[in-house]
């Protein structure tokens, strides 16, 4: 409202919670049950209108870094295995890849997918309500802002249909994949150089294999980079993960920096146009795809590698090489190096040495940021130096660490400590009560 010259503006709209987590992702749905479960009052808000992340956000079906690729075992258990277990695809005691469906593995790669991403949408769903009396849910919801006070985040400012909103939270867990919150705070960050590509995955309907189709579709790509029409791929990038007659695409590569908006939103056309590019050059000339069409791209474009916090201490190709014993450890990874190029590649998907770490420790503090005391990093932007990043990013993994950042949380609200103080050896006896890890030794 304006008298004269004096504009009156509307005090912002305050909530509280204990524990507020930022992001529903992989990371951000295991810490919001976590923190839930034991005994915190929680917040979860969520961009999307659903919760998964990259799995739903993309529509990525990979639940990567569970299973140690040379024997088999799995390394992460806790939510990650629970959410395998509700979606009909692992038995009650499965602890291995062969407890696991055949058709839903790859012992090549110690790889495991799950077959239907809409079911994770509402599974995830369901489990929030489950736990309503502590664990409340805000989809459409984006964090942008913090107020810093003293050393702590005294308030995460949100934006949704209800305007801009404070929310004042005890503790606070940043699972946003790009530790937006850790930024805004001041929090010290670093990323990777370059950066690898974000990627638009899609899905074609009616596609009829034959031997030739994969090799058609490598060389088509390349023919169509070589001539100007597919800037940048990795080639052939499809996969029958779905359906027989269904193919998983994730043959495009768009480098960008997903922390810009005008950037992000570059990106996201080139991807969307490249992907509809690849299609039209498969249909025209790869046998098989005669009489496919194109069905759909996930909801968003894909982002691999933005910023990590440096936090109280950081994951490092080192510590993957000789397997660094925690104290404090609270997750286990044990995925390969799977960096990828923001440049064409074929066949192989990943550069460098794709170095395969035995099951190694992640430390409580790869989730402590510098510089504020009630906040917690979890997921793919934890602390961990560019390559060890590579590994430790996959998706089961991420839900380890959210589901140990929820957990911690949790037990700073008991404690009446702050999660940045917290004793780290106590969070991994928690999670090892709940069988929740770390799982590194065998
Ligand atoms: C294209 C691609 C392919 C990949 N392939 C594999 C693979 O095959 N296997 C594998 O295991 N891993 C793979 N990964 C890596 C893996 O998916 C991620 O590293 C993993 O999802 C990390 O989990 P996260 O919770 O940190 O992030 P995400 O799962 O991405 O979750 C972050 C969530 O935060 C939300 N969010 C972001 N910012 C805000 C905000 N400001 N406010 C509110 N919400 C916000 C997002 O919408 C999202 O839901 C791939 C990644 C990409 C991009």
């Amino acid at each position: 409202m304006t008298w004269g010259m004096f504009v009156m503006i509307a005090p912002m709209k305050t909530i509280q919670t204990d524990v507020l987590v930022c992001g529903g992702g992989c990371a951000g749905i295991a810490a919001a049950l976590s923190s839930a479960r034991n005994g915190a009052q929680t917040l979860l808000i969520e961009r999307a209108g659903f919760s998964g992340g990259i799995i739903t956000t993309v529509g990525l079906p990979y639940f990567d870094g569970l299973i140690d690729k040379p024997s088999g075992r799995f390394v992460v258990k806790g939510i990650a295995l629970e959410l395998l277990q509700r979606l009909g695809i692992a038995k009650p005691g499965a602890k291995s890849i062969d407890d696991l469906p055949p058709e839903l593995v790859t012992k090549y790669w110690g790889s495991m997918w799950i077959p239907n991403v809409e079911h994770f949408k509402v599974l995830t769903d369901e489990l929030i309500l489950q736990h309503s009396e502590k664990l409340k849910v805000l989809y459409h919801s984006v964090a942008c802002d913090v107020e810093v006070k003293e050393g702590r985040v005294a308030a995460v400012i949100i934006a949704n249909k209800d305007g801009l909103t404070r929310v004042e939270a005890k503790q606070v867990i940043d699972c946003t994949g790009d530790g937006d919150i850790a930024h805004w705070a001041d929090c010290p960050t670093i990323s990777s150089k370059p950066l690898m590509p974000l990627t638009l995955h899609f899905r074609i309907g009616n596609v009829v294999p034959v031997k030739e189709t994969k090799d058609a579709a490598k060389k088509v790509l390349i023919e169509a980079h070589k001539e100007g029409r597919l800037v940048n791929f990795y080639g052939p990038g499809l996969i029958f993960a779905f359906a027989k007659d269904e193919c998983y695409v994730h043959a495009t590569r768009v480098p960008a920096d997903a922390t810009n908006a005008a950037d992000f939103t570059r990106a996201e056309i080139q991807g969307r146009k490249d992907a509809w590019t690849i299609f039209n050059e498969w249909k025209a000339k790869v046998p098989g795809f005669e009489n496919s069409y194109y069905i759909m791209s996930g909801p968003y474009i894909g982002v691999r590698d933005t910023r990590r916090i440096v936090g109280l201490n950081v994951l490092t190709l080192e510590d993957l090489r000789k397997t660094t014993r925690h104290d404090d450890a609270v997750a286990t990874g044990c995925w390969f190096l799977d960096i990828h190029p923001p440049e064409v590649s074929v066949d192989k998907p990943f550069t460098g040495s794709g170095f395969q770490p035995k099951p190694y420790d992640i430390s409580y503090r790869t989730l402590v940021p510098q510089k504020v005391s009630n906040l917690l990093v979890a997921g793919r932007c934890h602390s961990a130096s560019s390559e060890a990043s590579a590994s430790s990013r996959v998706t089961a993994t991420a839900m380890a660490l959210g589901e140990a950042a929820g957990c911690a949380a949790a037990l700073a609200m008991k404690s009446k400590n702050e999660v940045g103080t917290l004793d780290g050896v106590k969070v991994r006896e928690t999670l090892a009560k709940q069988n929740a890890g770390p799982f590194s030794e065998a």
